[in-house]
């Protein structure tokens, strides 16, 4: 039987001992693939994580636990810091040498730099910001199936990339981790010697680390979600306020983003956050694609409108038609 790859590059945040949701979250659709390779076309893949790291903290039990068979280790001093021309070099010369027929990126800000980068060098196509991946059948070929919203999100295109290795880059919070199974892991390390990295590359003249969100959508179970029926940025301080006293997050949709009633860093949908809470509530939004595409994998949806044909109410768990701004009165009365 064949025996094909599906690369992850991992994402660690470094002094926190833990990868980027992301990175599990396409090792569990790796894995899926996987399944689905074995299950319909007979053919095996190893779900392979691809670690660069200057050799600090890197945990390759989380990765062999959530699903990588294989790690590759890419260990250098050059890696200390993210440098996407050090970092693509590395990976194209580790594709080179290992010819995967997928490669996974996170659509993070660094997955967004590094994958073309990657990508153009080797030739190949990328399909970005990916709601879906599958294994098709094509012209006596396995291929991968990679969707992606299109058309301003009117339409989803399914595209196929006609050159190997076929590359994805895949939202935060769309895709499922798989269940923890503590395994040994099986690591291999690449190793580069120091004209390797002979080439013109960036310098970094500043370091500004990222302060703690107090408000973090990507990874809040409950989200209080507030569109353009909130009307005023009076309404919106009371949404937050809410949300601080019970614990949850805040987000926005884009309208109430273009009416200045929130900031940017929360909007949720196609141009913004993705997320997948346990609960969502949405007070005012009318549910157009372009927002639902950001929260659609939200466990339950609570939605809050005065209009009986709002959209949003065909992608809930539980209506109510009432007046936004009444029921979150009424909630921080009970809240405060
Ligand atoms: C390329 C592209 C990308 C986009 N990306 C995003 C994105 O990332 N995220 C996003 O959200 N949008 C995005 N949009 C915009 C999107 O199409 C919608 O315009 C936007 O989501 C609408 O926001 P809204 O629901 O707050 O406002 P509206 O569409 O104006 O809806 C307001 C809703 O509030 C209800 N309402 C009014 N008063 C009350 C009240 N007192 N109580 C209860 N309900 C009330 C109304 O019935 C209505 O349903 C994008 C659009 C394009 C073209």
């Amino acid at each position: 039987m064949e025996n094909r790859q599906i690369f992850v590059v991992c994402e660690y945040k470094k002094g926190q001992n833990t990868y980027r949701d992301v990175t599990l979250e396409l090792l569990g659709k790796a894995c899926e693939l996987k399944k689905q390779a074995k299950d319909e076309f007979n053919l095996e893949y190893e779900v392979c994580a691809v670690v660069i790291d200057s050799g600090i903290d890197a945990d390759f039990c989380t990765l062999s636990g959530f699903g990588a068979q294989k790690i590759y280790y890419m260990k250098n001093k050059h890696f200390s810091d993210y440098n996407c021309v050090y970092y693509s070099k590395a990976l194209v010369e580790l594709i080179n040498l290992k010819n995967p027929d997928i490669v996974l990126f996170g659509a993070t800000d660094k997955g967004r730099e590094l994958a073309p980068y990657v990508t153009s060098r080797l030739k190949t196509g990328l399909t970005a910001d990916c709601t879906e991946l599958a294994l098709v059948e094509n012209k006596g070929e396995i291929k991968l199936a990679a969707t992606r919203p299109t058309f301003g999100g009117v339409l989803m295109a399914t595209i196929l990339s006609k050159k190997n290795p076929q590359c994805a880059t895949l939202r935060e919070g769309v895709f499922k981790k798989c269940d923890f199974i503590p395994q040994n892991p099986f690591v291999e390390n690449i190793n580069f010697d120091d004209t390797f990295f002979d080439i013109k590359s960036p310098k970094i003249l500043e370091k500004v680390s990222e302060k703690e969100k107090e408000n973090n959508i990507s990874n809040a179970r409950v989200i209080l979600c507030g569109g353009r029926g909130l009307k005023t940025k009076e309404n919106f301080e009371k949404l937050k306020k809410l949300a601080k006293l019970t614990g949850c997050a805040y987000g926005a949709t884009r309208g109430a983003v273009d009416s200045n009633l929130a900031p940017y860093e929360v909007q949720i949908g196609q141009t913004g956050k993705t997320v997948s809470p346990d609960i969502y509530v949405a007070f005012g939004v009318s549910g157009a694609i372009h927002h639902i595409l950001g929260m659609s994998s939200s466990k339950t949806v609570i939605a809050i409108n005065t209009d009986s044909n709002a959209p949003i109410f065909k992608d809930c768990d539980y209506k109510l038609q009432a007046d936004a701004i009444e029921v979150l009165d009424k909630l921080l009365k009970k809240f405060s």
